[in-house]
């Protein structure tokens, strides 16, 4: 996988339609499809890659937006581990959420990817297709004019600065969020501080056949979860999640506390045994974000840039992806001089979206979640639609936890409770 350094690129172009702010898998989407649609599109990504970035586990949702955007090809090349679910653990309860039993016409199947190497792949790609991306290109700030934006950009290996003149601004930048620091867009998330860490081993105990490359969510009998990500090279992804509080009064070091948290889950303590750690240790507090808004005339925030709320089921990427590909629509349409709804379009699907993982993160972390899945004989159509949500199938309104996800839950765990106290849930 070839790389070029910037020195053998052409000179930047400071006059594009478009300027994509990072090239993650929300910048790398956006810069494909827009490209596809024939604008000027430029991508600055402040970083080298490879780089090391959590967010290891696809949704199945993901390939169809990828395959859509001409990225998934390049993907499927790379060999990453196929995961065809989702196993829940809590001592000796498990359940297991096969996409193939999902309401949705999506893969019943996606990959655990490496993010250094995934987001490399898509970023070479993007580059083969012919966007002019750049790394090592920081944004340092962006100004609006009322008919462009200009973005000034810092280019790290040739030690200059650069002004890009655009017609419209896609942020992209992740954790880095750019416009919602620049534009004062930061809301409070409503969720509790929770802080995780992580780290990749090889030689774990992986089950054999499909099931190995599901990912493994085990509940912690103290508090928070963990999660076990299976690669196709033989490291495994760890992960420890709970309150920043309950963490920071574990005494020693991230890697003992870690060490610990592990050891005290039976599932995750069996499958990690003899396996030894390969990765430094390393920590992410208060992950959760949120936006007061998505767009304006000239600008709208994507992926992580906007809204992420939690790691549990693995949502982030493909609600970046998902954000991406909806907002580079809009973008065209824009362009082309189309009247556009920015609302309707974009922020209201992206919102309701989220709003589904919200009610699942919040149920998660109540309980009440764990008790429906850990509920034995559940009528295989209430299966269905949570394997659907499971599998980042969150559009579809004819799921009742899509229409109405906190009322759909609720009921759900009502019925729970009150089969286990009288009979099958109906
Ligand atoms: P990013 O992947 O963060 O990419 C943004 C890019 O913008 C970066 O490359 C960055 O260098 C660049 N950038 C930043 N600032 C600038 C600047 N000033 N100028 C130019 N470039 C800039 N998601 C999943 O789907 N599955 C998981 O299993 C999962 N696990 C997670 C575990 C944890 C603990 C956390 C915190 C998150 C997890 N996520 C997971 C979420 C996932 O990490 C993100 O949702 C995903 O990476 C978002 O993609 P993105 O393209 O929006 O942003």
């Amino acid at each position: 996988m070839l790389i070029l350094p910037s020195s053998v690129l052409p000179q930047v172009a400071t006059e594009v339609d478009v300027i994509v702010l990072g090239a993650g898998p929300a910048g790398c989407l956006a810069s494909a499809r827009l490209h596809q649609f024939g604008h000027r599109v430029l991508c600055v990504e402040k970083l080298f890659f490879p780089r090391h970035v959590i967010g290891e586990s696809l949704l199945p949702r993901c390939n169809q937006l990828l395959r859509e955007a001409g990225l998934l090809a390049a993907v499927e090349a790379r060999g990453y581990t196929r995961k065809h679910g989702a196993v829940f653990l809590s001592g000796d309860q498990r359940e297991r959420f096969a996409f193939a039993d999902a309401l949705t016409d999506d893969d019943p199947w996606t990959f655990q990817v490496p993010r250094d190497d995934f987001d490399k792949t898509l970023a070479t790609e993007v580059r083969r297709q012919g966007v002019d991306l750049r790394f090592g290109h920081a944004v340092r700030t962006v100004t609006f004019a009322p008919d462009h934006a200009l973005v000034v950009v810092d280019d790290l290996e040739a030690g200059r600065t650069i002004e890009v003149r655009a017609r419209f601004v896609l942020d992209c930048s992740g954790y880095g969020r750019v416009l919602p620091t620049l534009l004062r867009l930061e809301a409070p998330t409503g969720l509790p501080e929770r802080v995780a860490c992580f780290t990749q081993v090889e030689d774990d105990d992986r089950p054999i056949g499909d099931e190995g490359g599901d990912i493994w969510v085990c509940q912690h009998p103290d508090q928070g979860w963990i999660w076990i990500i299976p690669f196709s090279d033989g490291r495994t992804s760890i992960g420890a999640v709970c309150a920043t509080s309950y963490w920071d009064a574990q005494p020693g070091s991230p890697q003992h506390k870690l060490q610990q948290f592990l050891a005290r889950e039976p599932n995750a303590a069996a499958r990690l045994a003899r396996s030894a750690h390969v990765m430094a240790v390393r920590e992410v507090r208060a992950y959760a974000r949120v936006v007061s808004r998505m767009y304006d005339q000239r600008w709208a925030v994507t992926g992580n840039a906007g809204d992420f709320l939690d790691p549990v089921f693995s949502s982030g990427v493909t609600l970046a992806l998902e954000s991406a590909n909806l907002a580079a629509g809009v973008v065209s349409r824009f362009l082309r001089g189309e009247p556009v709804d920015w609302a309707r379009d974009y922020e209201d699907i992206l919102r309701d979206a989220v709003a589904v993982f919200r009610a699942f993160v919040k149920a998660w972390y109540d309980g009440r979640l764990s008790r429906i899945f850990f509920t034995p004989h559940k009528p295989a159509r209430i299966k269905q639609r949570i394997t659907s949500i499971l599998a980042g199938s969150v559009r579809r309104t004819d799921n009742p936890i899509v229409r109405d996800p906190d009322a759909t839950l609720n009921e759900l765990y009502r019925l729970v409770v009150q089969q286990e106290t009288t009979s099958p849930v109906e």
